[in-house]
C-alpha cells in the first residue's frame, strides 16, 4: 500500500497560507499513511545550518515528522527504514520565476500552451527535484487555476506544484500577439489596473507581476500612478507583487512604491540600490541569470543525464550551434556582463539581500530548459561567488517564501511536506552535483522517475 491514496483529498481541504493555496497537512492523518525513516544520508536541511553528516529522517504521511542525527532518531512502530548510505538528501528546489507552457522542441509560443502541456512541464520540474514552480505572468483563462488547484490537491503526485502569477500587467508597448506577453492586462488607467488586480485576487493569486522596463528606448514603461495603483490595490488585497525592472532607475522606482520581489537581477547595483533593499529586508532579488548562459554550457560538453534525458537532441544541438557561432566579439561582451553581474550578485549577498531562484525558464529568451535551469542557476551563484550552502539557501527556503510557501516548504524539517532530492554527490562540494539525482520525493512520495523518462524518451523517438 503507498500512502498515495491519501493524498487525494478534496478542494474543501485547501488551506490558505500566506495568500496561497496549499492542501492541508491534517488530512494526512488516516490509517493507510506510510511511515518511512531515511538513515545514513548526509543531510543538508536548506536553513544554512552545517550539514548533518550521518542523519536520520521519519516521513510520516506526506510530512518530515523527526529530523536529527541517525542515533538521535527513533524508528517508529511499523516504520520502514530505507538507508541511504554515501548520499547527501537537501530540501527540493524552488523555482519562483518561470514561463510554463510555452517552451516545446524548438518552439516557444503561444500555440503550445495546454493543459497538458503545463503538466508536462510542471512533471520535467518535479523529475529534477523542483518542488514548485510559479509562471510569472504569462498564463491566461480559467485553466491554469482549475490546474493549479489539482496540482495542489495532490491528484498528480509526480508533478511540481504549479503556482501562477495568472495575467501579468503591462504597459501597451510591451503586448505583442506572438510573445509570452500576449497575456498580460493591458493596464492603461488607475481603475483598470485596480480592477485586474481585483479578478486575479478572485483567482486566488497570492503574488503577482508587472513589467516596468523600457527595453533600450523600445517601450514606454508604466507611469507611476499606474504601477502605484497596482501595487497599493494588490497589498490592499493581501496579495505580493513582483516586477521585471532590470534597468537600476525603474528597480528604484519600484522598490520606492513597494514592491516585494524584483524578478530579475538589476543590470548595475550602486549604492543607493542597496540601501532601498536595506530598508526593505523582506524584499527579494532573484537572478534569473541567464547571461552566464550566452558565454557556455559546460553542461553540453559533454551532455549531462538531465539535459540528455528530458530535452530533445535538435533543442541541444540549436544551443550548442548558438555558442558555437558567437562571435569573439559578442563572447568578449558576454563575459564583461558577466562579470559585472557577478560582481553585483556579491554586493547584493554581502549587504544581506535576501537572494532566491527565478530561472527564467521556458522563456522566450532561447533554450532555458525546464528544471535543469534551475540547477544553473544554483552554479552561477557559485560562479559569482556565493558558497555552495548559501546558494542552496537561495534556491530552497528563500524561495519557499518568495512563493508564499515558506511554511510548507524549502527546509527539511519536522512538519513541514516531505519534499527532497537524493543525490549521489555532495552539492556542498561541487555545486554541481546537485544535478547527480538518485532519487526525487514531492510529498512524501518518490516521484516515477522511471515512468517520466520513458516517456520523455519514446516522445524523442518519434
Ligand atoms: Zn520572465
Amino acid at each position: 500500500m503507498t500512502g498515495r491514496g491519501i493524498l487525494a483529498i478534496s478542494l474543501t481541504a485547501l488551506v490558505v497560507s500566506s495568500g496561497v493555496l496549499i492542501p492541508s497537512g491534517a488530512q494526512a492523518q488516516t490509517p493507510t499513511e506510510t511511515i518511512t525513516v531515511f538513515r545514513g544520508a548526509r543531510l543538508i536541511r536548506g536553513d544554512g545550518s552545517p550539514p548533518i553528516d550521518n542523519a536520520a529522517f521519519v516521513v510520516r504521511g506526506d510530512r518530515f515528522v523527526a529530523v536529527g542525527a541517525n542515533r538521535d532518531v527513533a524508528t517508529p512502530t511499523g516504520a520502514i527504514t530505507v538507508d541511504l548510505p554515501g548520499k547527501t538528501v537537501m530540501p527540493a528546489l524552488i523555482d519562483a520565476h518561470s514561463h510554463i507552457g510555452y517552451m516545446k522542441g524548438l518552439t516557444s509560443g503561444p500555440e503550445n500552451y495546454t493543459r497538458e502541456h503545463i503538466l508536462d512541464h510542471m512533471y520535467r520540474f518535479a523529475y529534477h527535484g523542483v518542488a514548485a514552480s510559479q509562471a510569472m505572468g504569462s498564463d491566461f483563462g480559467v485553466m491554469p487555476f482549475e490546474l493549479r488547484d489539482e496540482i495542489l490537491a495532490g491528484k498528480y503526485p509526480d508533478a511540481a506544484r504549479f503556482l501562477t502569477a495568472g495575467r501579468g500587467l503591462a504597459p501597451p508597448d510591451e503586448i505583442s500577439p506572438d510573445n509570452m506577453r500576449h497575456a498580460a492586462y493591458v493596464v492603461t488607467t488607475e481603475e483598470g489596473a485596480r480592477a485586474n488586480v481585483r479578478e486575479l485576487k478572485y483567482w486566488r493569486v497570492g503574488l503577482i507581476k508587472f513589467w516596468l522596463t523600457n527595453r533600450n528606448g523600445q517601450v514606454r514603461p508604466l507611469a507611476p500612478n499606474l504601477y502605484e495603483a497596482i501595487i497599493d490595490e494588490a497589498h490592499k488585497n493581501g496579495m505580493r507583487v513582483m516586477v521585471h525592472a532590470t534597468e537600476p532607475e525603474n528597480a528604484k522606482a519600484a522598490l520606492r512604491a513597494g514592491v516585494d520581489v524584483l524578478g530579475h537581477m538589476v543590470e548595475g547595483v550602486d549604492e543607493e540600490l542597496l540601501q532601498l533593499l536595506r530598508e526593505r529586508p523582506d524584499t527579494v532579488v532573484l537572478l534569473a541569470q541567464v547571461g552566464r548562459r550566452t558565454i557556455h554550457a559546460p553542461y553540453l560538453d559533454p551532455p549531462e543525464p538531465l539535459p540528455l534525458e528530458t530535452v530533445t537532441p535538435a533543442q541541444i544541438a540549436r544551443l550548442r550551434d548558438t555558442i558555437a557561432s558567437t562571435s569573439p566579439a559578442a563572447l568578449e561582451r558576454a563575459q564583461a556582463n558577466w562579470d559585472r553581474t557577478a560582481s553585483d550578485i556579491m554586493k547584493l549577498h554581502r549587504a544581506g539581500v535576501r537572494i532566491g531562484i527565478g530561472s527564467d525558464g521556458g522563456g522566450q529568451g532561447g533554450d532555458r530548459f525546464i528544471g535543469f535551469t534551475a540547477h544553473t542557476e544554483l552554479e552561477n551563484m557559485v560562479a559569482a561567488g556565493m558558497s555552495p550552502a548559501d546558494a542552496i539557501v537561495a534556491g530552497t527556503r528563500n524561495g519557499a517564501e518568495v512563493l508564499g510557501l515558506g511554511d510548507e516548504l524549502g527546509t527539511v524539517a519536522a512538519g513541514k511536506s516531505a519534499d527532497f532530492i537524493v543525490l549521489n554527490a555532495n552539492p556542498l562540494d561541487a555545486i554541481t552535483n546537485s544535478r547527480k539525482i538518485d532519487r526525487v520525493y514531492l510529498r512524501g512520495q518518490e516521484v516515477d522517475r522511471a515512468r517520466l523518462r520513458a516517456t520523455w524518451a519514446a516522445e524523442m523517438a518519434r
